[in-house]
């Protein structure tokens, strides 16, 4: 072990109250998206924080971005540290927004509770302790080595989980990810500390609507029923489109397992008439749909490409208007992202790899995730291809009650990230 591995790591050690009160008051602050509350707020608190620390921080607010208004600005911070002399930047980007709290709580979301060395709250692993965890590691290195070259950036971003637009895609169109300006991007989700995430796979979002013919439900002869005509979707799916997605299998090492094939998920069937309010005690009228909607959320393979994707499931239905009488459709597209996959070799890859194995005493093991995260703007549209994910927590319980983030496995990811920046941007190890 070298000299300032052990010096990083004890400043570490040090400052373990600090990274739990960090990470309570982050969790504390409620970034509820949707519909994006409180960005502002923590943007806020994150930069002056950081300001403490020796970072100037920029906010950046994502004007005209999805959901943006002034009831609910879509703001983002970036605090960045000079050395003393010319180098590279080491980026780490966490999402400040969480997803709803849903059902299921034992503990209070918004507490930041420390119950057996585990901190609890909606967004603890996914990823305000992998957000902290960053802070903490960029602090103890700018203080065990103040004569550092090049930069470190720690930005805040809003929106991850509604897609990015209006947080690292917005900062990567501003040119914020341009690789003259960052070389090194380290995203802290919760992929587990000895884990690099190379990638992700990519996703193809879209509404199927059928049609027919409103009558009255006595006699649905008269009319064309809707709902019949999306059973007969369902059913081409279940015959033909998912057996053919699971025997497609990837080279990617996708975790879990289950997603290492191509999968589709139906978020939602609506047809018919509206539903009543939980309250109300009237009976439905009878009527023959007219009109039933589905939408499909299909993530597919780097061997895969979006033209064969969304054009498997446009044969699909083309066949049925074929095939099936007065069968009518609709598909709208609602969104699309394209798998990325960071190479192996890349040098923020083997970095990491190599702090990894030096502070955690193991070999790394090498990931893909299932769903998309900032990854893909930082690539398509920054066109920087030097970036990972790697941070605490275990993915598992993302969006889940009870979340929470293992005190150790912050310290640990914490280690890993100063020794990865004291390879990057000093001699010393
Ligand atoms: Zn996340």
């Amino acid at each position: 072990m070298s000299d300032l591995q052990t010096r990083l790591a004890k400043r570490i050690e040090d400052k373990r109250d600090d990274l739990i009160e960090l990470t309570q008051e982050l969790i504390r602050i409620p970034t509820l998206n949707p519909p994006g509350e409180n960005y502002r707020e923590i943007c806020t608190y994150l930069g002056e924080r950081m300001a403490r620390s020796g970072f100037a921080m920029e906010m950046v607010r994502a004007e005209g971005a999805p959901g943006d208004c002034t009831k609910y600005p879509r703001w983002n911070v970036v605090c960045r540290r000079e050395g003393t002399r010319a180098g590279e930047c080491v980026h780490f980007n966490s999402h400040i927004d969480v997803v709803e709290v849903g059902a299921g709580w034992t503990f209070d979301p918004f507490g930041g509770e420390l119950s057996d060395g585990k901190i609890y709250g909606r967004g603890a692993c996914d990823m305000k302790g992998g957000l902290a965890a960053s802070i903490i590691a960029a602090e103890a290195f700018a203080e065990e080595c103040p004569d550092y070259a090049g930069a470190i950036e720690i930005s805040g971003t809003a929106d991850e989980e509604s897609g990015g637009y209006g947080g690292v895609a917005y900062l990567a169109q501003k040119g914020f990810y341009d690789p003259k300006r960052v070389q090194h991007v380290i995203i802290p989700e919760p992929l587990g500390v000895d884990q690099i995430c190379l990638g992700h796979r990519g996703g193809w979002w879209a509404e199927i609507e059928t049609f027919g013919e409103i009558a009255h439900g006595c006699m649905p002869f008269l009319g064309d029923c809707a709902v019949r005509h999306m059973g007969a979707v369902l059913d081409k799916f279940e015959d033909t489109l998912y057996p053919a997605m699971a025997a497609r299998h990837t080279e990617m090492p996708v975790i879990p397992e289950g997603a290492r094939q191509s999968t589709m998920n139906i978020n939602s069937i609506h047809g018919g008439q509206n539903e009543q309010a939980a309250d109300s005690t009237a009976l439905p009228s009878h009527c023959v749909p007219d009109s039933c909607r589905i939408v499909i959320d299909r993530r597919y393979l780097a061997e895969e490409d979006y033209e064969g994707v969304s054009g498997e499931v446009k044969d699909l239905l083309e066949g049925l208007r074929v095939t099936r009488p007065n069968f009518e459709y609709e598909m709208r597209e609602l969104n699309h992202v394209a798998p990325s996959m960071t190479d192996k070799e890349a040098p923020v890859v083997q970095t990491v790899a190599r702090s990894i194995e030096a502070v955690m005493g193991k070999k790394v093991r090498y990931v893909a995730s299932p769903g998309t995260y900032d990854q893909k703007h930082i690539d398509r549209i920054g066109k920087l291809k030097n970036c990972i994910a790697y941070g605490p927590g275990i993915l598992e319980l993302a969006h889940k009650p009870d979340e929470y983030v293992g005190v150790d496995d912050m310290i640990d990811s914490a280690k890993v990230m100063a020794h990865a920046l004291a390879q990057l941007l000093t001699d010393e190890v």
